[in-house]
């Protein structure tokens, strides 16, 4: 029996605004679909926020069995300035301004974007299509929504009619917008717009002169809007309907409400199931966003080269810090919030490497299936990651209750904590064992570590204590953490 048939699974879905149970429409299969960045620039902490949470939710979904196609696309095209339909292409812009090709603009921050989430430990997703990759099956689904009579051509551009669709299907159930009140808040429609009504959107856009990004098609030479290339890219790989998808709060208005728009005019099916959203990483108090300058890079973080913390965080802690947040919560960056974090991944990884040496009884006094189902339960609610902690922090406790003899555990049972820490740590948080990582590449490290701890110990008896420090201060920079103890001095890595 797979996992997935013994654990029921619930999680927020925006759509209804409730808590669902999961069953995807093929069993044990999931189609998952996550909108990804546009690389024109290099991903600031707060986009790796929403990415590490779609991998959670990716983790848990595999550990349970179930088979899953996890689309992730790249958005190298069609996304403007503004996020309505006006402005310079963020790439095309970009390219302007540093003097190259577009293509090598999307090249650099996709490779910056994979080499960041790696350091994340986030999975790569089943499929990573580009928007420019697909050029030919937006013009063929333009088409569609034309024939349906959704859509309008106007000089050379193709328009969403909104007012249209609405009458028919109904347009803002996502984000839970009456069209009314859109019609009511927006302003005139510009006198140079070929819209018929402001809500409108474009599927197609004519190019300027001016723009260098531009195909072919059977209206103008021009480039499609951005948000169609998700509906082309999900229902492409993954069907008309489809399980799951995700991407960041901020994505909900328009670019879902239009993706459900689009989805709907195409087929007359709605494209998706169950609607994620995760919510914000904000720095003092505000949306982490390029835009308004107020974002930190993880390079910044992984080197401790900027002005907001006090010292370099692994990106392990920070992903721990990240996961401490539940994914529908706001959460807030800072240096304080990311040294309580450090300190309890510390602790918790040195309670999972003690395991080993606890002294085995008879029996156990410690409820490990008991305590085992309490964090699945924390999983199947919503994937909620901080309850999951808490609850490791509580074989934390049981672990160093065995130390001091109060409580005890069997032999076959300390395989089964350590089995089932393991997989809660690094196969669904997606945390890295770096003790055992670093075994892996061999004794080197950790001979090169024991020399340095010899060498500070040396300058220490030598009362060379700058000397000594500086060996400290900058191990622990490179995420290696020295601990001086009765028995000499150790160290953890993370
Ligand atoms: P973009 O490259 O701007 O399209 O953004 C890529 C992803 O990052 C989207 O899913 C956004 O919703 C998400 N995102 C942007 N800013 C933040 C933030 N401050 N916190 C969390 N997610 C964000
Ligand atoms: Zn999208």
């Amino acid at each position: 029996m797979a996992l997935y048939q013994e654990q029921s699974l619930k999680f927020y879905n925006s759509m209804s605004g409730e808590k669902e149970i999961f069953t995807p429409i093929n069993e044990g299969n999931v189609g998952m679909y996550v909108c990804g960045p546009t690389v024109y620039s290099n991903v600031h902490l707060g986009n790796c926020r929403t990415f590490i949470s779609f991998d959670l939710v990716f983790r848990y979904l595999k550990h349970l069995g179930y088979k899953v196609r996890y689309v992730r696309n790249i958005t190298d095209a069609g996304h403007l300035e503004n996020d309505a339909d006006s402005g310079e292409d963020r790439i095309a812009k970009k390219a302007r301004l540093e003097q190259i090709e577009p293509m090598e603009v999307v090249q650099k921050y996709t490779v910056d974007f994979h080499n960041i989430l790696q350091k994340f430990n986030n999975l790569p997703p089943s499929i990573e299509p580009t928007a420019t990759g697909h050029i030919v099956e937006q013009i063929e689904i333009i088409k569609k929504i034309l024939e349906k009579g959704f859509a309008y051509e106007a000089n050379g551009s193709v328009y969403f009619d909104v007012i249209k669709f609405n009458k028919e299907h109904s347009y803002g159930k996502l984000s839970g917008r009456a069209i009314e009140d859109m019609i009511a808040n927006t302003r005139e429609l510009a006198a140079q717009s070929d819209k018929r009504n402001p809500q409108d959107f474009a599927l197609w856009k004519k190019a300027e002169p001016q723009h260098i990004m531009r195909w072919p098609s059977p209206w103008s030479d021009g480039f499609p809007g951005w948000h169609l290339e998700c509906t082309v890219m999900s229902t492409k790989y993954l069907g008309e309907e489809f399980d799951i998808h995700g991407g960041g709060m901020d994505l909900k208005f328009p670019h879902h409400e239009c993706e459900i728009a689009q989805g709907e005019a195409a087929s007359g099916k709605s494209p998706v199931n169950y609607w994620m959203h995760a919510n914000m990483l904000t720095l003092n108090g505000k949306k982490m966003a390029k835009s308004t300058g107020n974002f930190i890079l993880p390079e910044q973080i992984f080197t401790g080269e900027n002005d907001v913390l006090t010292k370099a965080f692994s990106p392990n802690v920070v992903r721990f810090f990240i996961l401490q947040a539940h994914y529908r919560s706001i959460l807030d960056f800072s240096s304080d919030a990311l040294l309580g974090s450090e300190k309890g991944f510390n602790r918790l990884m040195d309670a999972f490497h003690s395991i080993d040496d606890l002294e085995a009884s008879q029996n156990t006094d410690f409820d490990i299936q008991g305590w085992k189902q309490t964090c699945y339960d924390a999983m199947n609610d919503d994937f909620n990651s901080p309850i999951l902690i808490a609850k490791l922090f509580d074989a934390v406790k049981a672990i160093n209750n065995i130390k001091e003899g109060s409580t005890s555990i069997s032999e076959s049972d300390k395989a089964e904590l350590k089995k089932t820490m393991s997989a809660f740590m690094f196969d669904i948080l997606g945390l890295v064992d770096s003790v055992s990582e670093a075994n892996g590449d061999g004794e080197k490290l950790t001979g090169t570590i024991e020399l340095l701890i010899r060498l500070r110990a040396e300058a220490r008896n030598n009362k060379n204590f700058a000397l000594s420090d500086q060996i400290r201060d900058q191990l622990q920079e490179m995420g290696i953490q020295l601990k001086d103890g009765k028995e000499g001095t150790s160290f953890s890595l993370n």
